[in-house]
């Protein structure tokens, strides 16, 4: 019989009650690591006192009104966001599947508001996860996402993932842009090199088509930099974020620069829920921490701690741990043992972290988290390695 959920999920048997800062507690009151942070959402942790307040000011005063209305919470939002990176407008959405939604109308408008209708097509790459709705699924072209859904939405060219010439190769004369994660996060902690980065954005101008960062999970702060293109020195024409930008609470964006939005006009594009007062000012109180003085300077620090240990954590497994990859605190282990049994063997010790492609561990802890988390996650780590291995080698563990 079915379950009054919807069974998409395979759940593990666990449910949360309450957290604090890295830690989570479960209904009978066990306290989890938590390095899987709501896959890349809780940036600051369990119920950090400025998001608390923040949401708590806000809830008091108004939740939700709508976008037929100015809303100043939105509006500072986007000023700030703007002020911080390549863009110079933005609409806000509820979800990261959204903002990808909302860039993909956005670059095939351009086109068509610059006289150029038949540049629809994105260039998207092997691996990439880009969310759930239909244009996103189409998208990230991954047939397990796909199957049975009817036609995929027309309009994507998937090449190899940092496959440059293929890129080049792929772009044509109904080319409107190229979409790319700089670092895959689902498809396994794939980094694309600054260098490869920078060649996109060149082959991008020359081609006289749009740079589309999906920088949902690995931006606001994730890579110790604001957004990830910004280690390559580069920007993108188009950006879409979500997951950390909230804390815990549903709210993404899509970013432009002037030019590229030049065909959103008024009646465009719209969403009941996106950017409502409640949800802005959560975001707004997420950036008060982020943009302050030193945060991802903190965050540059711990994340070095960390791959330092997981360097040591490889030496002490080299017959479990083929590398580690990834930017900041979006890390990842790739196992040659089974990376469930390594989550499962996690889990039993009290640790979250998250399953990517490619056999890989996925490490995404709150920014927040200190050299005690580290230390602890490096325990836990070292332990359930070696209890897989000893069970895959058929000994007592
Ligand atoms: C999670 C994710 C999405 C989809 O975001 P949702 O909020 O789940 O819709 C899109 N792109 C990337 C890179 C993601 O990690």
């Amino acid at each position: 019989m079915i379950t009054p959920l919807l069974p998409t999920y395979a759940r593990a048997d666990i449910a949360f009650e309450r957290g604090e800062g890295a830690r989570v507690y479960t209904t009978d009151g066990i306290e989890f690591l938590d390095f899987a942070a709501g896959i890349a959402v809780n940036s600051l942790g369990h119920a950090h006192p400025h998001l608390v307040a923040a949401l708590t000011e806000q809830a008091h005063k108004l939740w939700h009104v709508s976008n037929a209305y100015r809303i100043p919470q939105q509006e500072r939002l986007a000023e700030r966001l703007a002020a911080a990176t390549f863009a110079d407008t933005m609409f806000v959405t509820n979800s990261g599947t959204e903002a990808i939604e909302c860039a993909i109308k956005m670059a095939r408008r351009y086109h068509w508001a610059k006289g150029n209708p038949e540049r629809y097509r994105l260039v998207t790459f092997e691996g990439a996860f880009h969310g759930r709705t239909l244009a996103a699924i189409a998208a990230g072209g991954q047939p397990k996402y796909l199957e049975g859904f009817g036609p995929a939405t027309e309009g994507f060219d998937q090449v190899g993932f940092g496959d440059l010439d293929a890129v080049e190769a792929a772009i044509g004369e109904n080319t409107a842009g190229i979409l790319i994660e700089p670092i895959q996060g689902e498809g396994g902690l794939r980094v694309l090199s600054p260098a490869a980065l920078r060649r996109l954005r060149a082959i991008c101008d020359e081609r006289g088509i749009l740079m589309v960062l999906d920088e949902v999970q690995c931006g606001v702060g994730r890579t110790g930099h604001l957004f990830a293109h910004e280690s390559a020195g580069i920007t993108p024409d188009i950006m879409a974020i979500a997951k950390g930008i909230g804390g815990g609470f549903p709210i993404g964006a899509c970013l432009a620069t002037e030019d590229a939005a030049a065909g959103m006009v008024v009646g465009t594009h719209g969403s009941t829920f996106g950017g409502n007062p409640l949800a802005c000012a959560v975001a707004n109180a997420v950036l008060d921490i982020v943009l302050g003085d030193g945060f991802l300077e903190r965050v540059q620090d711990i994340a070095l701690r960390l791959r330092q240990g997981l360097a040591g954590l490889q030496d002490a497994h080299p017959d479990a741990i083929e590398e580690i990859r990834g930017e900041g605190l979006m890390l990842g282990i790739k196992c040659t043992v089974p990376n469930k049994d390594v989550l499962a063997a996690l889990r039993e010790r009290h640790m979250l972290a998250v399953a990517a492609g490619d056999n890989v561990v996925r490490l995404l802890p709150p920014l927040i988290i200190d050299e005690t988390d580290v230390a602890d996650a490096l325990e836990r780590l070292d332990g359930a390695f070696a209890a897989v291995k000893a069970a895959t080698t058929g000994d007592a563990a």
